[in-house]
């Protein structure tokens, strides 16, 4: 409702900060493919085919974070809508095709990535996904005219070398593939390679002090939605413990042959424990409840049984 409403106003520069300043949270522009949101003065977040990247006005030029290949070359559209400046660095949040396949259409840039994304990207030899001009292990602060952007390394949540881009003057944080708002994290805990890792990163976006939440995918969101995650994220592991106390192998794998078979009818009861609960709590709250709740008490359990 609010993009139809502004849409006619997007080509008014004017317009469109008067809306920004009367509405300090979001919102601008309608392309016809893409949404151009303006978060804060000056940071950008484009959303196109269900993929979101974000960028930086500052003096020295533009900085995008991440090149999705939903969204490949509308984002010089997006960014020629506000500004004349070129771009002069992109950000990649991590290595997957999805945020970074289009990277290939920038050109005289200086892509910036963690060094576990460069080991990946060396490895994949993909000319879409061109290999970082920089890179760095535990943290970077790229100061450009008077903005800054700091990248963190939280560890490997969803894939080794995946950043947190955070703006601490604008308190904007964007980390992809990480936890959803308003929504469940996505199928298997965002796929997380190291569910500890996860949870410790949901702690650690929380530590930072930030208003504004920018996904890879869907809706940006608030602290407060990020305390939900955390809470949501703490009830699956509370209830994958229960399961554990609460479900009897022996019961669980009566009439079962094989111990294949029986590790499943196994597994498959101690989830079934712990889905019930959080689907009777959650149900309702966050979207995407009941569809992979399963996914993530699975994870879950075998996180909690191995690590
Ligand atoms: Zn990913």
């Amino acid at each position: 409702m609010y993009t139809t409403t502004m849409a006619r106003y997007s080509s008014v520069a004017a317009a469109s900060f008067l809306f920004s300043a009367l509405f300090s949270n979001l919102a601008y522009a309608q392309g016809t493919d893409y949404e151009l949101q303006e978060i804060k003065p000056g940071v950008y977040v484009v959303s196109a085919g269900g993929s979101n990247s974000m960028f930086l006005v500052t003096q020295e030029g533009v900085v995008v974070v991440d090149a999705p290949q939903a969204i490949a070359d509308k984002i010089f559209a997006a960014v020629s809508e506000v500004t004349d400046r070129p771009i002069t660095h992109l950000i990649y949040s991590h290595a997957h095709k999805d945020h970074i396949g289009a990277a290939n259409l920038f050109e005289n840039v200086t892509i910036i990535a963690h060094n576990e994304t460069a080991r990946i990207l060396n490895e994949r030899n993909d000319p879409d996904r061109p290999v970082p001009d920089m890179n760095f292990t535990r943290e970077m602060n790229l100061q450009l005219g008077d903005q800054v952007l700091q990248l963190l390394y939280p560890g490997p949540y969803h894939q080794q070398g995946n950043t947190f881009v955070y703006l601490p003057e604008h308190r904007v944080l964007m980390a992809v593939d990480h936890v959803a708002p308003g929504g469940v994290p996505w199928k298997h805990l965002s796929v997380t390679p190291d569910v500890p890792a996860f949870i410790e990163s949901i702690d650690q976006a929380l530590a930072l002090d930030f208003d504004v939440f920018v996904a890879g995918h869907g809706q940006t969101g608030t602290k407060q939605d990020i305390l939900v995650q955390q809470e949501y994220v703490a009830d699956l592991r509370e209830n994958a413990m229960a399961a554990l106390n609460e479900v009897n192998f022996t019961e669980a794998t009566q009439g079962v042959n094989g111990s294949s078979a029986m590790t499943e009818a196994y597994f498959n009861a101690l989830t079934k424990s712990c889905a019930d609960k959080i689907d009777a709590k959650w149900q309702g709250i966050l979207e995407g409840i009941g569809v992979w709740t399963d996914e993530h008490c699975e994870r879950m359990l075998i996180s909690v049984r191995v690590d």
